[in-house]
């Protein structure tokens, strides 16, 4: 498939998906929802530019009149859906419920809309509901695409290739900020037009999950965990995390991480169509609770990743979602001990009709640099 025939077929999924919802419209602003149904990776700015989906009609895009060349020259210009530029002195809210059905009962906002936004629609659309498009376009982005798989896994080979230097610039001596600035460079240099996020928690701030850097001095005999993440030109996102000892680390630690390891091979083995994502949360909790650690596992096992690197599905107890192929998630069990130390382990996982496939290939062991 073309990429324009894949968001056609995208916005008419959409379209269906949302009919069967019992919405008589999608109300998208710029973000993942936007790139994904349109290929349009707009800027969100104060103007607003909303793809408007009508179960009943023609999609149409409506945009700032300076952005119109921008947009008509993005993949949404070749879907043949109209692309409507707005002056500055319309109100665009108005231009679009002028063109809506009079009766409207429910319309879907994107979860991620501006606040400003969706009131000025609330306001111009008074007498209909507002729900979330989430409920409609979550479950359709959650599946991904064999051209979605293969987006990916380039997305993971990259990230890996930035793993497999870290011995390049994590040493003693040298801060988390220093050792985070040239991961930074080598995130865009492997393959990622923005980098996401950089965390290097050393010694005592590998224990605190969402540590991202300090001026902290790295120290020989320090578990590092570095977990990283970056966006490719096609819009998918990385995210691994690795530990590292500078040296040989405390007897203790290597305990901990060992259980971790086992937890987190245990969980990767495990997935397959059908499992729900309670349970696999539960397959890596039990061993590390079994260990003695359970109160030291704070979070999550994982997060779907696409055009987002959080997004559905969300694999975390209480969550009944039975695993479909296509679904891609991290599995990221960590332990972590409160002003000692701490682990995680993270690659990212395509279901497949099989079973799993980790799209992060670097060693899970713990890596030791001397
Ligand atoms: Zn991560
Ligand atoms: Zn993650």
């Amino acid at each position: 498939m073309t990429t324009t025939s894949l968001q056609a077929d995208r916005l008419d999924r959409a379209r269906k998906a949302a009919s069967a919802a019992g919405i008589d419209a999608l109300l998208v602003s710029p973000g993942a929802d936007l790139r994904y149904l349109t290929g349009y990776d707009a800027q969100p700015l104060e103007r607003l530019t909303c793809l408007v989906l009508p179960v009943g009609g023609d999609p149409f895009l409506v945009v700032p009149a300076l952005e119109k060349p921008a947009a008509q020259a993005s993949p949404a210009g070749r879907l043949g859906i109209e692309i409507t530029g707005w002056n500055e002195t319309d109100d665009p809210y108005a231009l679009i419920a002028a063109r809506l059905p009079r009766a409207l009962t429910r319309v879907a906002l994107d979860n991620r809309m501006w606040t400003e936004k969706s009131l000025a629609f609330r306001a111009a659309l008074p007498g209909a509901a507002q729900v979330l498009a989430g409920d409609v376009l979550y479950a359709l982005r959650a599946r991904k695409s064999p051209a979605e798989a293969e987006a990916l896994r380039r997305a993971g080979a990259a990230i890996d290739r930035v793993h497999s230097r870290m011995g390049e610039w994590l040493r003693p001596g040298r801060t988390e900020r220093e050792v985070g600035r040239d991961i930074a460079d080598a995130i865009i240099a492997e393959g990622h037009v923005r980098v996401d996020f950089v965390i290097v928690g050393s010694g005592p701030h590998s224990a605190s999950p969402h540590h991202e850097l300090s001026d902290r001095v790295i120290e020989a005999g320090d578990p590092v965990v570095v977990d990283i993440g970056g966006t490719t030109e096609e819009g998918y996102c990385s995210d691994s995390t690795r530990v590292y000892a500078l040296g040989e680390p405390p007897e203790e630690f290597r305990r901990a991480y060992e259980v971790l390891l086992r937890a987190q091979r245990a969980q990767t083995d495990a997935v397959r169509p059908g499992l729900r994502a309670h349970e696999l949360d539960a397959i890596g909790r039990d061993l590390i609770s079994e260990a003695g650690y359970g109160a030291y596992f704070i979070h999550r096992t994982g997060h779907g990743i696409g055009l987002e690197s959080h997004e559905e599905p969300y694999i975390v107890a209480g969550n009944r979602l039975p695993l479909e192929p296509g679904m891609a998630f991290s599995i990221e069990p960590g332990i972590y001990l409160p002003d000692r130390y701490g682990a995680r382990i993270e690659d990212i996982v395509i279901c497949t009709a099989n079973g799993g496939e980790r799209l992060n290939r670097t060693g899970r062991e713990l890596v030791v640099l001397t």
